[in-house]
C-alpha cells in the first residue's frame, strides 16, 4: 500500500496571511503541478507596468479586492494553459460567491470532476502578527518573517542578497482592511464549498513543516501498489 493525492485540483482558501502561498508552494514542490497566486500574477503584472496591472495595484494597495470579471479572465485564460491540464493549486482564487460559482462553470468545461478545496484556519490577532512582520525580497520574491532566519527590517535577503521589503498592502490599517473583506466577501464563499462537500480544514497556527504534514495527510489516501 502506498499513500496518493485523492485529487490533484486542489484550491487553497484562507485569511490574508493565513499561509496559503507558503503551502502552495510546499505542495506544488511536492506533487508538481503548477502554482497558481492570482495575487502573485496581479502583483508582477503591477511590476511589469500592463494596463491589468496599473488598474489593479491602485485597488490592491487600498486593500480592496479587484472586480470579479477581471478576476474570472485572468483565471479562465491561466487554467487553459497546457501545464495547468494535470492539476493545479489555486492560490487566492475564488474570494468572492460569483467567482466561485464562474469557477465551477469553468471546472466543468475542463472537465474537472473532483476537487478539494483547503481552509488553513488562523486567528485574527495571530494574522495581524504575522502579516506587519512579512518582508519579501524584491529579486526572488522568496518571503520571511522578523525574526526568524536572521532576519530583520533593513537585512538583505539570506538567500540571493537582493532587498527585503515590506508590501504595501501589508501595513496595519491595510491588513485590518484586508481581514474585514475577507471576513465580509469570503464566508458565503465557503459556505458554497460546504454545501458542495469539499472543504478541508487545517489548523495554520503551526510551523510550515507541520500545517504542509497535516495537509498532505488529510489529502491523501492509501492505494494499492
Ligand atoms: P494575495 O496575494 O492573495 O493576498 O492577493 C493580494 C491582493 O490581490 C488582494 O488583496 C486583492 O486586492 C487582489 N486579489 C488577488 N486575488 C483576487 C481575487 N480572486 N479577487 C479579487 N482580488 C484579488
Amino acid at each position: 500500500m502506498r499513500k496518493e493525492l485523492t485529487t490533484r485540483h486542489l484550491l487553497f482558501f484562507g485569511p490574508p496571511g493565513a499561509g496559503k502561498g507558503t503551502q502552495a508552494t510546499m505542495l506544488s514542490a511536492r506533487v508538481g503541478v503548477p502554482h497558481i497566486s492570482t495575487g502573485e500574477i496581479l502583483r508582477s503584472a503591477a511590476a511589469q507596468g500592463t494596463p491589468l496591472g496599473k488598474r489593479a495595484k491602485e485597488i490592491i494597495d487600498a486593500g480592496h479586492l479587484v472586480p470579479d470579471d477581471i478576476m474570472v479572465e485572468l483565471v479562465r485564460d491561466v487554467l487553459r494553459k497546457p501545464e495547468a491540464r494535470g492539476g493545479f493549486i489555486l492560490d487566492g482564487f475564488p474570494r468572492t460567491l460569483p467567482q466561485a460559482e464562474a469557477l465551477t462553470a469553468l471546472l466543468a468545461e475542463l472537465h474537472v470532476n473532483s476537487f478539494a478545496v483547503v481552509v488553513l484556519d488562523v486567528d485574527e490577532e495571530e494574522l495581524v502578527r504575522r502579516l506587519s512582520n512579512r518582508l519579501v525580497c524584491e529579486r526572488d520574491g522568496r518571503v520571511y518573517s522578523v525574526g526568524r532566519s536572521g532576519v530583520n527590517r533593513g537585512s538583505p535577503c539570506p538567500d540571493c542578497g537582493g532587498q527585503l521589503v515590506q508590501r504595501d498592502d501589508d501595513r496595519e490599517e491595510t491588513v485590518r482592511r484586508r481581514l474585514k473583506v475577507y471576513l465580509q466577501t469570503t464566508a458565503p464563499v465557503l459556505a458554497y464549498y460546504e454545501q458542495l462537500g469539499v472543504l478541508v480544514h487545517v489548523d495554520g497556527r503551526g510551523t510550515a513543516e507541520t500545517v504542509h504534514w497535516e495537509i498532505t495527510q488529510k489529502l491523501s489516501e492509501e492505494v494499492e501498489g
